[in-house]
């Protein structure tokens, strides 16, 4: 017998030997009470009424009952698995598939949010240095070894407080927090240059110097909350940078250089 219905049944059996028990008493006092023998038909319809009653009713009742409560389970169960698929949709939506890093409008959303905020911070650019090359002679998958070791190196080498984004392709954005300075920004956008010329390279297999990156980079302090301005300053630098030999950071540019 199913767990099921041996719940049901023993919560009906014991309704009803309640439902017997009740009747026997009050039929019992009532009889006494008018000076009436309590003979045999008495005793069986004390014991046939009441489970003829209170057996396909409590069978009922509580059959309903379990229904419900398999209900709310695979409800609660439903809920949780949407619940779990939103989160998945959400992440998917706001990340890079291939890097994991965010995607261009969750970075600007989080650039945008962060400078609202009033948080002072450096907004760097980087760009992979002739990647198209490194496809061309190591083939596309290399490629994107790479571009997974870039992101790799890159998150390791920032804050976890820190944004970091693929923007598209080769590029990628960083919002260091808290850094106002274009001397502290500078030296910190050098170190992450050299992290990705030493260890990137070599995370993706093409040793020392395999891959670079230029990087642009721009402080938030004059721009208020004009989070385009800022990147825009900052791609204008990139490009800078790129001009002046690429594997290498700018945080001014030429009046020539244009993004
Ligand atoms: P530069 O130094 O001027 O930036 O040169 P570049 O070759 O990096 O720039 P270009 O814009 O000419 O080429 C970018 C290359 O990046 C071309 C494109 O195939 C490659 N690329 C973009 N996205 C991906 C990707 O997801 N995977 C791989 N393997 N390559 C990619
Ligand atoms: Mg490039
Ligand atoms: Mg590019």
């Amino acid at each position: 017998m199913k767990g099921r219905t041996k719940r049901i049944l023993t919560k009906s059996l014991i309704v009803s030997g309640i439902a017997v028990l009740a009747t026997y008493a009050i039929s019992l006092s009532v009889r006494a009470a008018l000076n009436m023998p309590f003979d045999w038909l008495a005793w069986i319809e004390c014991l046939v009424i009441p489970v003829a009653i209170a057996m396909p009713v409590a069978s009922y009742i509580f059959g309903q009952s379990e229904r419900i409560s398999e209900s709310c389970e695979a409800l609660a169960r439903s809920e949780a698995q949407l619940q779990a698929a939103n989160a998945a949709l959400a992440h998917r939506a706001a990340h890079d598939g291939m890097t994991g890093l965010l995607n261009r409008e969750a970075f600007g959303a989080q650039l945008t949010a962060s400078m609202r905020s009033g948080e002072q911070s450096a907004i760097l650019l980087l760009d992979a240095d002739h990647f198209k090359q490194i496809n061309d002679r190591f083939g596309h998958a290399s490629g994107d070894r790479a571009l997974i070791a870039i992101a790799k190196t890159l998150k390791q080498s920032i804050g976890p407080d820190d944004i970091i984004g693929r923007l598209g392709g080769e590029e990628f954005g960083i919002v260091l927090k808290g850094l106002n300075s274009s001397v502290a920004a500078e030296q910190a956008a050098e170190r992450l240059r050299y992290q990705v010329e030493c260890h990137a390279s070599v995370l993706a297999g093409l040793g020392p110097g395999g891959i670079t990156v230029s990087i642009g980079g721009a402080t938030t302090l004059e721009y208020r909350s004009d989070s385009a301005a800022v990147l825009h300053n900052a791609d204008r630098c990139l490009y800078e940078a790129k001009r002046r030999g690429r594997n290498n950071v700018a945080f001014t540019y030429s009046k020539g250089a244009v993004a």
